[in-house]
């Protein structure tokens, strides 16, 4: 019987028993943080063995994708290696959710495989619970008695909780189950060796091919168990293992669901399946592999960098890896095998026919990408072993397979592979703890996602001839994607490159890449550890291609002027200030330089003007400059040159030197060759960042030269305003002289005018019980002539009480203001009187008892005021 007409067999079968067919879930699990993918039929009816949901149907029968290769279940060790698991496989089931139970699973099991797929009955073994003490679990009764109806009694074994009571998880849904075992065997090696005694013994011939699962009890959290009102049955059976034993094969690979792959691949590879262990296991490692590879990219996971890409990301290239070594195939070869994915599975699951086209061409570049990083990495390994064997040593340190992984790609298991086949083995602890610090590292660093990156060419190195030349021809080495919040971020790496990498302080440089068919922007240049890495604004069509690296010249020049200007400065600084300026930090980019220094207290004026006078004077001496690289550290050190403090130096140095006598730096950057070309030097800011920290800003060239000519149309401006003038400076001191002199004008007036009022005001006292009370509206120009006004109002009238209501500048003030005395004889209160008379202005205010003022909003309130207090108080 074919594989497809065992699958539509079962499902008919239990169609035949009024299930209803459903489709699989998908492979990939999207909203479970417990699974990643698929790995049992029952998961996607999880929810209704919870309780969580009720089920549709209460028969169901299925065929579910499932993949073991991750967490609780993972098998990727054994594929290939065994012949009877596999990475993804079909989960054929039958479910009763509170329906059937034990009887009809067990008979229904029985009638399925003895007479509609005929196995042989002396075949097939069948296991039962056998309780559990801990549990306080009997032994499964009710199955042994409805097995040992239809299955003789050697033909059943009893089983521990281990093999045969089975869990969701720590609580939840759970039961005992039976299982039904397989022995595929010869007659001859039968008559040595009893099946029964081979059953749940990883016997690569006796294996298991159905699970029944009885639902039967709810673990709770304390460990009790709790009869679930409501059984279920949930069976499992790995199809590829019932296709085996049907078709009778010694390997689930001898059937037809993997011979038309198997022989695909002896014809790619002209090698052939059944010779040799090692390339037989490259064969099912890959025909298993690329069921897996091509399930999950159809349901949506492309292989990526983190999590389930990441998951399948090395299902391929263990594929490839083993293709690579074992079978000779150094050229993308997974990918061929799409079409017959679409053609033997297309009609069960049509994603696969349905996206055939774009799971070929995921798979294409995986792989090309990966058999350039597998061909280095490789290369590397071989270097690492002969150092190895010249040390006579075996292991592998934990560092240099983390280096393998970290910087090629190469990953451990593959490391480890190579290893053993060579005698050697891998520090696989040593490589944790590197594999953990490094994610501490990049956890700290920002949340984005690294991509692996794709080598294009040949890794020969990466040479630097920025000092030299701005321009060159080069070729990219790899490439790479990052996604951060922001998108997606391209870099690349350049066989020779003239992109000077940020470092030291200055910026790195933008460009161009030119080939025949593009041109691409390169927006910036980094280094990572040694690497230079270029950010460009997208990837190149052609990457393979040579390219015309092109700095930006312009930007490159402007940002020399201001390196070199920086380290005259560093040394002007030093002549003006003192030794004792040390450089804390600095930036040079084509805009500014900025350097901070070691320094107590700020600069005078005299002090920033004898440092831009001593530069600009180096930049009028036209220096030389003086490059010198690979020189000793020690060497460099007698020279004098100045270094930076908690700066990493190599034994080897460059050194940049503008005059032996005044600036001799350590320094990786780029400098002018004439300080001529600095032109100009302007300091803009000078400040303090942090105690004992200055900086200062500065400009040069152009930017210099753009700054003073902003300067002087700032003059030019001022003299235009001043109708232009002989002499700016005489005309601003006379305009500032006859300000003054006008102000003193307004003053006495003010003062006369206030007089004027007064005098007008001393006739208007009305006299009543003693008291000389003048209520009165009257205007004044500041707040200061209110209450002198008062004052002087009071001094001059014998038992004055004086309120005056004054429009001040638009705005309303009250002034109270009486006699010391009549605060006791009179009861009368400043303080209280203006709170009362200041509502009239909305507004508020207060003193002491002889004197108060308030101020308020409503001018008009002013008429009110006097009002009010006439009724009071006259
Ligand atoms: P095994 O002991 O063979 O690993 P299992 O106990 O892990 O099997 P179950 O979890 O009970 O298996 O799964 C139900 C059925 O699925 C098994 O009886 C078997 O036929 C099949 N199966 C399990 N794992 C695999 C696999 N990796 N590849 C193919 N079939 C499998
Ligand atoms: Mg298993």
């Amino acid at each position: 019987m074919e594989a497809k007409k065992i699958r539509s067999t079962f499902i008919e079968f239990f169609q035949s028993k009024q299930h209803q067919y459903v489709p699989s879930s998908p492979i990939v699990v999207k909203n479970d943080p417990t699974l990643m993918f698929t790995n049992a039929g029952m998961n996607q009816f999880k929810d209704a063995f919870l309780g969580n949901e009720i089920a549709k149907y209460s028969r169901v029968a299925n065929s579910q994708k499932c993949l073991r290769v991750s967490g609780k279940h993972n098998d990727l060790e054994e594929v290939g290696v065994d012949t009877y698991h596999h990475t993804m496989f079909e989960m054929l089931g039958n479910w009763s959710f509170g329906d059937y139970f034990k009887k009809e699973a067990i008979e229904w099991a029985w009638e399925l495989l003895t007479e509609v797929y005929q196995l042989p009955k002396d075949r097939l073994y069948v296991s039962v619970f056998q309780g559990d003490e801990g549990d306080k679990l009997e032994k499964d009764v009710e199955a042994a008695e409805l097995w040992s109806k239809i299955v003789p009694e050697d033909r059943i074994i009893l089983g521990s909780k281990k093999d045969n009571f089975w869990e969701m998880g720590d609580t939840g849904p759970c039961g005992p189950c039976s299982e039904i075992h397989v022995d595929l065997r010869s007659e001859a090696e039968i008559a040595k060796v009893p099946g029964r005694d081979l059953v749940n013994n990883d016997h690569p011939q006796v294996i298991e091919i159905w699970n029944l699962v009885f639902m039967q009890f709810n673990r709770l959290a304390d460990g009790s168990l709790k009869e679930l009102p409501a059984k279920h049955v949930d069976t499992g059976m790995g199809f590829e293992r019932l296709v085996r034993a049907i078709q009778f094969k010694s390997s689930n690979y001898d059937t037809d669901l993997f011979t038309p792959f198997l022989d695909a691949i002896a014809k790619k590879s002209g090698k052939t399946y059944g010779l040799e262990e090692q390339t037989d296991i490259a064969f099912r490692v890959i025909v298993d592999h690329i069921r897996a590879i091509s399930f999950t990219i159809a349901d949506g996971q492309i292989p990526s960098n983190n999590k389930a890409g990441y998951v399948i990301r090395r299902i391929l290239r263990r594929a490839v890896r083993y293709g690579y070594t074992f079978l000779g195939l150094q050229q993308p070869f997974l990918f061929e095998l799409a079409p017959l994915i679409a053609t033997y599975f297309g009609d069960i699951f049509p994603e696969v026919r349905q996206q055939q086209e774009f799971i070929a061409k995921v798979i294409m570049e995986e792989e090309a990408s990966f058999l350039r990083t597998l061909d280095h990495g490789l290369k590397m390994l071989e270097s690492i072993k002969s150092e190895l064997n010249s040390k006579n040593e075996k292991v592998i340190t934990g560092k240099t397979a983390f280096e393998l992984y970290d910087t090629f790609g190469f990953p451990l298991d593959l490391t480890s592979l190579i290893a053993r086949e060579n005698g050697f083995s891998v520090d696989e602890k040593g490589f944790a703890e590197e594999m953990e610090k490094q994610k501490t590292r990049s956890r700290a660093a920002s949340e984005q996602e690294t991509g692996d990156w794709v080598l294009v060419n040949e890794d020969t190195g990466v040479e630097f001839i920025g000092y030299d030349f701005t321009e060159a021809y080069s070729q990219i080495i790899k490439h790479r994607t990052i996604t951060d919040k922001k998108g997606d971020r391209y870099q690349l790496v350049l066989d020779r490159t003239p992109f000077y990498a940020e470092s030291g302080g200055q910026a790195g440089d933008t460009g161009w890449l030119i080939s025949d068919s593009e041109k691409i922007r390169v927006i910036d240049t980094k280094k990572e550890n040694d690497l230079i890495v270029h950010f460009v604004e997208k990837l190149p069509a052609h990457p393979e291609v040579r390219f015309s690296s092109e700095v930006d010249r312009e930007k490159r020049q402007l940002t020399m002027n201001n390196h070199s200007a920086t380290h005259l400065l560093q040394s002007a600084l030093k002549e003006v200030l003192g030794d004792h300026i040390q450089q804390r930090g600095s930036l040079v980019n084509e805009n500014l330089l900025r350097f901070d220094f070691s320094h107590f207290g700020k600069m005078s004026e005299d002090e920033i003007a004898k440092v831009e006078e001593i530069v600009n004077a180096k930049v009028r001496e036209n220096i030389e400059l003086q490059e010198q690289r690979n020189v000793p550290i020690e060497e460099a050190k007698k020279m004098g040159a100045t270094a930076l403090f908690g700066e990493k130096y190599g034994d080897f140095v460059r050194v940049i030197t503008f005059q032996k006598d005044f600036s001799v730096e350590l320094c990786g950057g780029t400098h002018v060759p004439f300080t001529s070309q600095i032109g100009l030097f302007k300091i803009t800011s000078e400040g303090s960042i942090s105690a004992g920290v200055r900086r200062i800003e500065a400009i040069t060239a152009k930017a210099a030269a753009n700054y003073l000519r902003e300067q002087e149309n700032l003059v030019k401006e001022i003299q235009d305003l001043l109708k232009n003038p002989k002499d700016v400076k005489k005309a601003i001191e006379s305009l500032l002289q006859e300000r003054n002199d006008l102000r003193k004008e307004i003053e006495t007036l003010h003062l006369e005018k206030s007089s004027g009022v007064k005098n007008e005001l001393l006739k208007q006292f009305i006299e009543k019980d003693g008291i000389n009370t003048l209520i009165a509206q009257v205007e004044l120009p500041n707040a200061e002539s209110l209450k002198k006004l008062a004052y002087e109002l009071k001094n001059e009238v014998a038992n004055a009480f004086v309120i005056l209501a004054a429009k001040i500048e638009d705005k309303p003030q009250v002034a109270v203001i009486l006699e010391d005395a009549l605060v006791v004889s009179k009861g009368l209160n400043a303080g209280q009187i203006v709170r009362e008379l200041a509502k009239e202005i909305q507004g508020g205010g207060g003193g002491q008892p002889f004197f108060a003022t308030a101020g308020g909003k409503d001018l008009a309130g002013l008429e009110k005021v006097v009002a009010k207090a006439k009724e009071m108080f006259l």
